[in-house]
């Protein structure tokens, strides 16, 4: 490439850090160095180009990456939950398993084990080179836990909160026949969870140093009044964050929504006025076309977590469609696989696939559509764009560099291509958040990592005794464990 280096002007000299190899910026010109450089100062990026433009600008600075290397944006992770990390082995074939295995595992984890898992899913994604992840917690008692936590790993947080103030039961689960789906919501804990939620957004726009940001978390339908997803819009707009639900993921959550409201969930959200720029629906595999269109024309966004909409109800949320339609779509790890590379292959080979040969199909889907995702969109998604999704001059400085001396990624023809087709999250070497060396050599620097996996053992063990009458395991299983 011949473009000119993008120097911030007056400074040269020296930068904290210079990353080298081919750099890809997801910059709005999807530019791409194939003998590139980033220079970063602080908390921020001051170069981006050629190498030896930038290194001449920059002399003196610590080096990260070599020639066959690839320099990326940190990856974005839109959506998880670092309370599930130490049961999610448990979880992943012994469905129906929200209500039976994940809630449960999550009471009995204590202020030792939301820490223990919080690190551990942190660790796991700082090494697959994702520098920013989202918390969607339920419980309150884990969400300073969980921010402090953010801080401690240096890590870029997206902290959403909030509480259930309504409980459903749907009569086709229960009666059959007779009987009527059901709601009763309650004003206290909603004026309560209204409160939390102000104070929250407050206290951690001030605590996050700008790495920890406040979020609302309205976890569903079936769980929170129409009222406090009103609640929540606004809250959203006053605290300049975004809301997110939990949406059109199983049967009996479309059941419940139609028989109560006579509306679809996404439908039920429309009328009631909350869809809008500040919205991010999770999951929505059951999405009709119709309450696509309502998702587009409000500006509404789409958390996609490939791998956990095909284990909760084998089915595929249509990102393709969703994306024509003008929906921005972030991808998320939602605990089961905490590695972005990993998540966007498998979006590029389940929406590839659907989508047909992008040169005989006017509408398809590429690898960098996937990659997009990944870093940009996902940024566009959290309403953090204008800080991370892209290495550009000015933005912060969290990029992950990708070790290139390996055969899987070299020689290379399409360097972002390779990243979404062959890239594994194991390929990371080195990774800054807000300027911050957090890995480097493919370890976590900011945590004991084997001190951290003895740690882990024993909060795992404690849940498997907790939560194994609660499994169906070993169903269907024909693998046992033997001694020795
Ligand atoms: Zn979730």
């Amino acid at each position: 490439m011949t473009e000119a280096a993008d120097v911030h002007h007056g400074r040269t000299g020296a930068a904290d850090f210079v990353a080298t190899g081919t750099v890809i910026t997801a910059d709005p010109e999807r530019r791409v160095f194939l003998d590139g450089a980033v220079a970063v100062a602080g908390s921020r990026i001051v170069a981006v180009g050629p190498r030896t433009e930038v290194e001449a600008a920059y002399p003196a600075s610590r080096r990260l990456g070599g020639p066959r290397d690839l320099v990326i944006p940190g990856l974005i992770d839109t959506h998880n939950h670092m309370a599930q990390a130490l049961v999610r082995g448990m979880a992943f074939e012994d469905l129906p398993n929200i209500t039976r295995i994940y809630i449960p595992a999550e009471d009995v984890l204590g202020d030792d084990g939301i820490r223990t898992s919080t690190r551990v899913t942190m660790a796991n994604l700082l090494r697959a080179g994702v520098t920013t992840t989202t918390d969607t917690t339920c419980t309150p008692d884990h969400e300073d836990a969980v921010g402090e936590t953010a801080l401690e790993m240096g890590i870029r947080c997206a902290l959403a909160v909030g509480q259930r103030d309504r409980t459903s039961r749907l009569a086709s689960n229960y009666e059959q026949i007779e009987g009527r789906s059901e709601y009763r919501d309650d004003p206290a804990v909603r004026a309560d969870n209204i409160a939390h939620i102000d104070d929250f957004c407050t206290r951690w726009a001030a605590r996050g140093a700008g790495r920890v940001r406040p979020y609302i978390h309205a976890p569903s339908v079936g769980s929170v009044s129409d009222e406090m997803f009103g609640a929540a819009r606004d809250l959203a707009e006053r605290h300049d964050t975004a809301m997110m639900t939990h949406i059109n993921r199983d049967r009996e959550e479309i059941e419940l929504s139609v028989s109560l409201f006579g509306r679809r969930p996404l439908e039920h959200l429309s009328h009631l006025g909350v869809l809008g720029p500040r919205f991010l629906a999770i999951h929505a595999m059951l999405t009709t076309a119709r309450e696509a269109q309502m998702m587009a024309q409000s500006g509404a966004m789409l958390t996609h977590a490939p791998v956990v909409c095909t284990d909760i109800v084998s089915a595929v949320t249509d990102v393709v469609g969703m994306r024509a339609a003008g929906v921005t779509v972030g991808l998320g790890c939602d605990t089961v696989i905490n590695d972005i590379l990993a998540v966007a292959r498998i979006a590029y080979m389940m929406h590839g696939q659907a989508a047909g040969i992008p040169l005989y199909d006017p509408v398809g889907f590429t690898t960098e559509d996937a990659f997009d995702m990944a870093t940009i969109d996902g940024a566009r998604a959290l309403l953090w764009d204008h800080e991370i999704g892209s290495l550009e001059v000015g933005k912060a400085a969290d990029l992950a560099v990708i070790d290139g001396e390996n055969p899987r990624l070299s020689p290379r023809h399409n360097p972002v291509g390779s990243i979404v087709r062959y890239a594994a999250g194991t390929d990371v070497k080195s990774v800054l958040v807000n300027g911050s060396l957090v890995v480097d050599g493919g370890r976590v620097l900011t945590v004991d990592e084997a001190a951290l996996l003895d740690e882990a053992e024993k909060v795992a063990q404690r849940m498997r005794e907790d939560l194994t009458d609660r499994r169906y395991w070993p169903l269907n299983h024909r693998y046992r464990v033997v001694d020795g």
